[in-house]
């Protein structure tokens, strides 16, 4: 469905125009499988929808049109947002969190864009989302603003070792960080990381990480916007990709859930933000047995520690971002059974061997194959946290 000239829709030529006038066309921008899972979640309300993203082949585009551009060429993006032959979107919102903030910027001067693009800013600053943290109240790791080698020599004779170095702009999955062991490694650590703009983070021995998705809605007739919560979910990663989640956590007390909802709540309504935000943060077991939570990030999207909710959930996270933004009621966000999910990385298995697993939900991207990418995800759901364990373990002996 991939287009390049975004003043064409793939849809346009079966789609009448009565039917046209009342469906809500949502424009993403973005056409990973984010967007593919949002607009796959959006047909049942009756929503439309459009991506745009730079890549031909994005995966997105096999379920809605693609509109393919670069994400700084304004024009394009206008025309992506204002034309076509099924005219204007409705509105835009994001599956990618490093769409310029200048593109969504002007595009919020034309049309409802949701998130507001400050979230977005802050978002793409790792030093930007410490400050706002700090702002808030909301506890998190220790660090130093680091601009130059100096600065990172200065902080590692200063600061406890090991410690990550992260940069402050477009890190994900792990890259844009290295492990600064000792104080000569100094320089091997700011060559890695590009010589970037960087925080040195505070090692954190955590007991496990664990994010919190919040909801919220449009104000509406002046009533304050709706904010939700989905159970707090634990998060395995390895090589700083997420691997594993599961929800809900049984090593999360009401507390624990309270103080993430208390600290998302904070976030969403100091950025005024419309649709899903996910924040992560480390728990910490103290000697006392309690339990600290230390806030790393937020991401300004769906989230792919939320992608259990398509099943496991009373509605999916999916679901909710597109009510949010389309200004509808939000969804409960409750969990049904116990769930894990489990993301495929490099390759996707056979779907026979995945299928033949009872409470087993493939997800398969479409894209293709390569070592590090993520290209599909499981969720395994069941009554309870138990049967979900050995649905891990027959799905891994199968699996693999
Ligand atoms: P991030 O890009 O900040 O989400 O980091 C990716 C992963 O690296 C996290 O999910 C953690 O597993 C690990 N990590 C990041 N920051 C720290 C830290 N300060 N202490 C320990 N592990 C960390």
């Amino acid at each position: 469905m991939a287009r390049s000239d975004a003043m064409t829709s793939s849809t346009s030529s079966s789609t009448s125009p009565a039917a046209r006038s009342s469906a809500t066309t949502v424009g993403i921008l973005g056409g990973g499988q984010l967007g593919r899972m949002l607009a796959l979640a959006g047909a049942p309300l009756g929503l439309r929808f459009r991506l745009f993203d730079p890549a031909r082949d994005a995966c997105g585009g096999q379920v809605a049109p693609l509109f393919v551009g670069d994400f700084n060429d304004l024009e394009a993006v206008e025309r992506f947002a204002l034309g076509g032959e099924d005219g204007p979107c409705d509105l835009v919102t994001y599956e990618f969190e490093n769409v310029p903030v200048r593109t969504a910027a002007h595009l919020a001067g034309r049309l409802p864009v949701y998130p507001p693009p400050g979230a977005l800013e802050t978002a793409q600053d790792r030093l930007h989302e410490r400050r706002l943290f700090e702002r808030l109240g909301i506890p998190t790791p220790g660090y130093r603003v680091i601009d130059s080698l100096e600065d990172l020599r200065r902080a590692a004779a200063e600061e406890p070792l090991p410690a990550l170095l992260k940069t402050r702009r477009l890190g994900y999955d792990g890259k844009g960080q290295c492990l600064v062991p000792s104080a000569e490694k100094c320089e091997a650590a700011w060559e890695a990381i590009g010589r970037a703009p960087a925080l040195l983070d505070r090692f954190v021995a955590f007991e496990r990480e664990v994010s919190v998705i919040a909801v919220r809605g449009r104000p509406t007739g002046g009533e304050p916007a709706e904010v939700r919560f989905y159970p707090v979910t634990e998060n395995v990663h390895r090589g700083g990709i997420l691997r594993l989640s599961r929800a809900p956590s049984p090593h999360v007390s009401e507390d624990v859930q309270r103080q993430t909802e208390d600290a998302a709540r904070k976030v969403v309504e100091a950025l005024d933000y419309v649709g899903v935000l996910a924040v992560e943060f480390f728990l910490v077991r103290r000697a006392d047995g309690g339990a600290e939570l230390l806030a790393n990030e937020i991401a300004p999207r769906v989230h792919n520690s939320g992608h259990w909710t398509i099943e496991g959930a009373a509605t999916s996270q999916f679901e909710n971002h597109l009510r949010a933004v389309c200004g509808l009621p939000l969804g409960p966000t409750e969990a049904v059974g116990h769930a894990a999910m489990v993301n495929l990385i490099g390759e996707v298995p056979r779907a026979a061997g995945v299928l033949g697993l009872e409470g087993a939900h493939l997800h398969d991207y479409g894209k293709e194959p390569r070592a590090g990418r993520k290209v599909g995800h499981v969720t395994l759901v069941g009554r309870t946290r138990e049967e979900v364990d050995g649905m891990l373990e027959r799905f891994t002996r199968v699996v693999g």
